[in-house]
């Protein structure tokens, strides 16, 4: 980087019903970005970008309002909704040629907005990627907290590599956005794609605090189906282990066959059998659910990758 230069930082922020939250959240990011330009880090033409991704509340209303009143407020808007990781990949891709790094973050100040300053200290150090990781999740509910780290370990063990603690709370490099842009895939788990871009990275922990208005949009069910996006997204692992487990069963099956044969020739009484044949046909019945459902998770994924839909429509902007 250019010493002369200080560099523009783009904020980008995903917005779904988010009327109460803005009018908190913008206002606290405008002050970071002066503190940034204060303190020789960032170019005065440093930004917000809104993006609304579909809202059916006045969010897009107040994103025109907010860009009226002050131009570093730049606002994109989604035609319909195509959640989190497509508006933030919109936003992302928007900024692209026109910030030297950009923020991603959400709206409601969960994240705490103070560790913007860390994470591009870290990027004048050089580094190109800055992951911000939660310290603690103490304001998150016991449910929430505990479903959160299942979640991360499940993930690891079936192959799909994450920054634990980590959500879509992270500065990327022009660069960083560049290589992110050639990744053509449908079913987006930025998560996973990231850490896989490399470059140089570090991380910058905070406090993950309470929404200040607004509900969340992510509840168990939502978080759930995402995960499971991410494992099918990335490794194949899960198809491994049930071929696996055929094996395993098979051998099973050998020595079960065994001692049948045995007990027929040489035991001279027929035991009534009711209960474990139940039992089998219940227990092979689920498993090959199983396997036939996560095949079909698979299947699903083709399906939706040969259509090459595109992921994304933005429908206004507000630049200049
Ligand atoms: N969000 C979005 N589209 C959606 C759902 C959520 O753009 O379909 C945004 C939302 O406005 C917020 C961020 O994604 O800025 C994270 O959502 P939320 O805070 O509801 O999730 P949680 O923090 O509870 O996991
Ligand atoms: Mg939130």
């Amino acid at each position: 980087m250019a010493t002369d230069k200080l560099p523009i930082i783009a904020i980008v922020v995903p917005c779904y019903n988010e009327e109460k939250a803005l009018p908190l959240s913008v206002p606290k990011m405008l002050e970071i970005l002066e503190r940034l330009n204060k303190m020789g880090l960032a170019d005065k033409a440093s930004y917000i970008l809104l993006c609304n991704d579909g809202s059916k509340d006045r969010t897009w209303g107040i994103i025109e309002r907010l860009h009226l009143q002050d131009t570093r407020i730049k606002g994109i808007s989604l035609a319909h909704n195509r959640g989190h990781q497509n508006v933030l990949l919109a936003g992302l891709m928007t900024a692209k040629d026109h910030c030297d790094a950009a923020i991603s973050i959400d709206a409601d100040l969960q994240d705490d907005p103070e560790a913007i300053i860390s994470m591009v200290h870290k990027f004048h150090e050089g580094k190109e990627i800055v992951y911000g990781v939660r310290s603690s999740r103490e304001t998150d509910t016991w449910f929430k907290r505990n479903t959160a780290h299942a979640f991360y370990t499940f993930q690891n063990i079936m192959g799909l590599e994450t920054v634990y603690d980590h959500a879509d709370y992270r500065l990327m490099s022009n660069r960083a956005l560049d290589l992110l842009s050639q990744y053509g895939e449908s079913n987006l788990f930025l998560r996973g794609i990231i850490p896989q871009i490399g470059l140089k990275n570090a991380i910058v922990t905070y406090a993950r605090s309470e929404r200040v208005a607004g509900e969340s949009k992510y509840p168990f069910t939502k978080m759930l189906s995402f995960s499971i996006d991410g494992i099918t997204s990335f490794s194949a692992r899960p198809m491994r282990w049930i071929f696996m487990t055929g094996i395993v069963l098979l051998a099973v099956d050998i020595l079960v066959a065994l001692y049948v044969l045995i007990s027929y020739f040489f035991s001279d009484h027929i035991s009534a059998g009711w209960a474990s044949l139940m039992l089998s046909i219940w227990a092979l019945g689920s498993m090959i659910l199983i396997a036939i459902g996560v095949v079909g998770e698979y299947i699903g994924k083709i399906f939706i990758e040969v259509k090459h839909r595109p992921r994304y429509a933005i429908s206004d902007r507000l630049w200049d």
